[in-house]
Order: C-alpha cells, then sequence, then structure tokens
C-alpha cells in the first residue's frame, strides 16, 4: 500500500431538514412487549431519536455507486455483504492500491477480500452521528403523541401470497425535525481533491431526490441539507491558526468554492 498522507481537513457543517416522516429502524430485540412494531433507532442516554453516520454513509455510498457506474468500469466488481439467501451486491476495492484509484472507495473505504494482498483503505470521509438540534427536541418534546419525540403511523401491508392484511405501527421523526450534519473529508492527494468533493456533493444531491431510511416508497424520510459553512484548512494552519493562507472557508460544494478549497493545496510548490 502506497503511504498515505494528511494534508488537511476539509468540515462541512450544517443541518438535515426531515420533509417528511423519517423512519431509521432499531432492533427490536431490547424493545418491551407490546411496544410499538418497528421503533426507531435512539441515543441510549437522551432517548433522542437520531441517524446514525453509518446510515447516512452508506445510502450516500449506495447513491454515489449506482450513480458512477455507467462511467466507471471498475464498479462492476461487486461483492456480496448479505448472506446467500438475501444477498446484497455492493461494489468493494479488495486491496487499498485499487481503492486509491477507485472514486468510489477512497471516499467511502473498502475493506480487505479474501485473497491473499488484500488489505483495507480506510475512508477518507468521516460521518458522524447526526443529533437533534435543541430546537428540534423542545419542539419534538410537547407533541402529543404517546411517544418520546416521534409519532406513530399504521401501514397495511398486504402478503402477496395469502392476501393477509398485517397491519403495523411503524414509528417515525416527524416531518420539520432538523438534525446536526458534520462530514469530514480528510484532504490526502490534491489530485484527487476536486473530484471528490465533486462526487461528495452529487451524492448530498442524489441524496435529496431519494430517501433516508425505511419505506421511502411510501413517502417516508424525504430530507434535504442546509449547508451552515465548510471549512478547508492545512495541516499548518490546524497547527498554527495564525497561517492563515491554509484556511478557507466557503458556503457551498459549488464549483466556484470546490476551486478556493482546491487552491490552498494545488499551489505552484506541489
Ligand atoms: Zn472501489
Amino acid at each position: 500500500m502506497e503511504n498515505r498522507m494528511l494534508l488537511g481537513k476539509t468540515v462541512i457543517d450544517g443541518f438535515v431538514i426531515c420533509e417528511t416522516g423519517l423512519h431509521i429502524g432499531a432492533s427490536k430485540e431490547n424493545m418491551e412487549i407490546g411496544a410499538i412494531d418497528a421503533p426507531v433507532v435512539r441515543d441510549p442516554v437522551t432517548r433522542e431519536p437520531y441517524i446514525p453516520g453509518s446510515s447516512f454513509k452508506g445510502k450516500l455510498r449506495t447513491l454515489l455507486e449506482k450513480a458512477l457506474s455507467p462511467s466507471e468500469p471498475n464498479l462492476i466488481n461487486k461483492r456480496n455483504i448479505g448472506t446467500d439467501k438475501n444477498p446484497v451486491k455492493i461494489h468493494v476495492c479488495d486491496n487499498s492500491n485499487e481503492a486509491i484509484n477507485c472514486k468510489l472507495c477512497r471516499l467511502f473505504g473498502s475493506t480487505a477480500g479474501r485473497a491473499e494482498g488484500s488489505d483495507n483503505f480506510p475512508s477518507r470521509l468521516i460521518v458522524r452521528d447526526l443529533y437533534l438540534t435543541p430546537e428540534s427536541v423542545e419542539r419534538l418534546s410537547d407533541i402529543d403523541t404517546g411517544l418520546q419525540y416521534t409519532e406513530w403511523k399504521f401501514e397495511n401491508a398486504i402478503d402477496r401470497v395469502t392476501s393477509a392484511a398485517n397491519p403495523r405501527q411503524i414509528e417515525r421523526v416527524p416531518r420539520g425535525a432538523e438534525f446536526k450534519l458534520e462530514v469530514i473529508y480528510n484532504i490526502e492527494n490534491p489530485e484527487h481533491l476536486e473530484t471528490d468533493l465533486k462526487n461528495l456533493k452529487l451524492a448530498f444531491e442524489l441524496l435529496e431526490l431519494d430517501a433516508l431510511g425505511g419505506h421511502g416508497s411510501r413517502g417516508y424520510g424525504k430530507i434535504s441539507f442546509k449547508i451552515e459553512k465548510i471549512e478547508a484548512m492545512s495541516i499548518d494552519y490546524i497547527k498554527d491558526k495564525s497561517k492563515i493562507a491554509g484556511h478557507v472557508v466557503c458556503k457551498s460544494l459549488d464549483e466556484t468554492e470546490i476551486m478556493r478549497i482546491n487552491s490552498l493545496f494545488n499551489t505552484s510548490k506541489m
């Protein structure tokens, strides 16, 4: 594996807003009998619903993989991360030498395959768990649904074989709820910076046109992004905040803004 360097960080700060009810399911194992059929995942300490960074990142990855597949022939190599009965096939590079040249795996990371010489390529993206904003916690603590911060909705699924109705209660975070977003992109290679950030922006846009969590085809999980600021920092600046030449603050991931970040790391001395 080639020697990886850390040249800087790009920190994306903002919010994810639920435009429709959001259901990110929790395991039912530790639910009491008589509880709702499909509960949402909650912080074990505060009991507030949250969006695990892993779920959020996984969705971005899936959407970007589909979008890049027509133009990136290497993405045809898929691995089954599910079971034989329930296969889930996604693209994952088998080793770090492939991953560094793969537009998907160098952003989202890859784990070693079974072949000898396989190794991991840790993700350049860090997606923090997304917690409700204090304003949303306050607003949702007043709702009168019998559940803490959430609502529930009946969904009547019909068994396609027996035609039997299977009514279920699905718990959702109500529309209008806002979660704090923090995504960090590690700058390791100036030559990849522009493409990686453009692909991240594409993944955000695709997610707004898709759905987060369960039951997306029934209207759940429409979200929108509100980006507050994007801060790019060189290692020199992180060490010494007076080195302002290594620092830029942007408002979006639009092309002109990405070029400003790019100019921090693609200078004539490189
Ligand atoms: Zn790959």
